[in-house]
């Protein structure tokens, strides 16, 4: 029997390249966006092709609401979850912390840290009640560990709480054979370097990098991919660097 896995921020980068790896590994597939309908439905027309049965669930993982609705949709379509990328995330303009504003923040709380913790509460409640264990992989970063002064400190710490919820909960649902795990990327080629006006970061970083280069997203794919497998059954609780040795 296929399982049945939800992507969040599955239209673009990292969250698509997941996907269509996942679709073909096996997986049917709820896949989550927020704006970008087209992009959505073009990687769920490439993993309907892989096989794989597909739903598209828009929403803001922001949104308590939002998020209601998708796992209503999950329920009502499949009937069953049994793993979780949580890979919906944003950073916002460079900044020093002197330029922060509150609503800044809260925004990018809300959608890293609040809407990865609700959802995977929607997700363990499902998982726990079906009896049959899970797996659940989360979107770190290496700004977590390396603190990103002057450019995106809050959204580095918004990972660190992603890092330190993984351990949290891989220790509060273990019992329920539910491994949790988060990958924390570096410096990788997707859009959300532009999107924060910031695209020139990758060729001002990458020859820093000890592999002298930026990753990709199929490279962080093949990473989560792993953690959610079932190579990876006596591994919860950890967070694995696919940064390139930075
Ligand atoms: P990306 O190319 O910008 O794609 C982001 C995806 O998340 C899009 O599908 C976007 O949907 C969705 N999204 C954004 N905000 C959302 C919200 N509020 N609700 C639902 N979906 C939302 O980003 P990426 O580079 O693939 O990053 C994916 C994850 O990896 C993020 O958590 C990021 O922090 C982490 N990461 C990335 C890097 C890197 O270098 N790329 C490094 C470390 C960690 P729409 O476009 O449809 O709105």
């Amino acid at each position: 029997m296929r399982k049945i896995l939800l992507v969040t921020g599955a239209s673009a980068g990292i969250g698509a390249a997941t996907a269509l790896k996942a679709a073909a590994a096996g997986y049917d597939l709820a896949l989550n966006y927020r704006s970008n309908t087209d992009a959505a439905e073009t990687v769920a027309v490439q993993a309907r092709n892989l096989g794989a049965r597909v739903i598209l669930c828009q929403g803001d993982v922001a949104n308590p609401d939002d998020i209601t609705a998708m796992f209503a949709q999950i329920d009502a379509e499949f009937g069953r979850i049994d793993a979780l990328i949580n890979n919906a995330g944003v950073v916002d303009q460079i900044a020093r912390v002197t330029d922060l504003t509150h609503d800044r923040l809260r925004r990018m709380f809300d959608i890293n840290v609040i809407g990865t913790m609700l959802i995977a509460k929607e997700a363990v409640l499902r998982m726990q009640a079906q009896g049959s264990g899970g797996a659940i992989v989360n979107l770190s970063s290496a700004a977590a560990r390396l603190g990103s002064a002057n450019t995106f400190v809050d959204y580095a710490a918004s990972k660190a709480a992603v890092d330190i919820f993984t351990k949290g909960l891989s220790d509060e649902v273990a019992p329920d054979g539910i491994r949790v795990n988060a990958v924390r990327p570096g410096i990788i080629l997707t859009d959300i370097h532009a999107k924060a006006g910031a695209a020139d970061r990758i060729d001002a970083i990458g020859p820093n990098i000890p592999l002298q280069r930026a990753g990709t997203a199929d490279e962080v794919a093949d990473s989560i991919l792993f953690l959610l497998s079932d190579q990876a059954s006596y591994i919860t609780g950890t967070t694995l660097d696919v940064s390139g040795g930075r």
